[in-house]
């Protein structure tokens, strides 16, 4: 049971005229632009749609059941990665955190997804390939990640935040392995009542994070001597993963 018909027209009528002073510094502020229906090979889906004021992205929410001024909602922040998510990539576990953050929320009562459309969280597609590109001819990922600046971190909060809030959600449980990110979305208003760990189940494409011998100098190592980069700011837990390697993963994603 999502969103009824009703529901969606108000959320719709109170979306269109909508302008707020925004969020943080930059002043972010979102719209609800369409919902419809989006059944997944996850479950049964509601897709929201929405405009922001800062970037020409157009960011969306998947939900699941009815979040309506609901409590103690389970939330994913997913963001987005081309190569991983859609083209199969293995140099990151992007693809396979974003496919069992969905069938874990679809198997609940209810649950949000926000899929965050900042490739390689708010460097770009192209920064990205860059990354890789470095990686190939020596670089390691801390010197990768160096030479193409900083992410845009505060901005995927925020405006997270924002499409949480235009949802009515009242409060969250947060989908993830990082307890920092409970703060970064309480500055902008959120509450989190509780912390969800995401952990995945083991597949042949996240075996390599399994694979201890694979682990050197602290950095995430596949069989095919590719380091890959931390694209989604939370650690990857697999189940099975033994305390070693948990421990050299929390130290790689600080
Ligand atoms: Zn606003
Ligand atoms: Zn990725």
């Amino acid at each position: 049971m999502g969103l009824t018909r009703a529901q969606i027209e108000a959320l719709l009528d109170e979306n269109r005229n909508h302008h707020c002073e925004g969020l943080g510094p930059d002043r972010v502020c979102v719209r609800i632009e369409a919902i419809a229906q989006l059944p997944s090979r996850f479950g049964q889906f509601q897709i929201v749609a929405f405009y922001n004021n800062r970037d020409n992205k157009e960011h969306v929410a998947l939900i699941h059941g009815n979040i309506l001024e609901a409590k103690d909602v389970p939330v994913r922040i997913h963001s987005e990665c081309l190569t991983g998510d859609v083209l199969g990539s293995l140099r990151c576990d992007c693809r396979d955190q974003l496919e069992s953050a969905l069938r874990m929320i679809g198997q609940m009562e209810r649950g949000v997804l926000l899929y965050m459309r900042q490739e390689g969280r708010g460097i770009g597609l192209i920064n990205k390939i860059r990354a890789y590109a470095l990686q190939e001819q020596g670089l390691d990922t801390v010197e990768a990640n160096l030479a193409l600046g900083f992410r845009d971190d505060e901005r995927e909060y925020s405006v997270a935040a924002h499409m949480l809030l235009s949802l009515h959600i009242q409060s969250i449980r947060l989908i993830t392995n990082n307890p920092n990110k409970i703060n970064d979305l309480a500055r902008y208003g959120i509450k989190v009542s509780g912390r969800i760990p995401h952990i995945m189940p083991p597949n042949e494409h996240n075996r390599f994070y399994l694979e201890t011998k694979a682990l050197k100098s602290g950095h995430l190592i596949d069989t095919f001597g590719q380091a890959h980069l931390p694209e989604q700011a939370d650690p990857p837990m697999v189940e099975g993963m033994d305390e070693e390697v948990l421990a050299i993963i929390r130290k790689y994603y600080k």
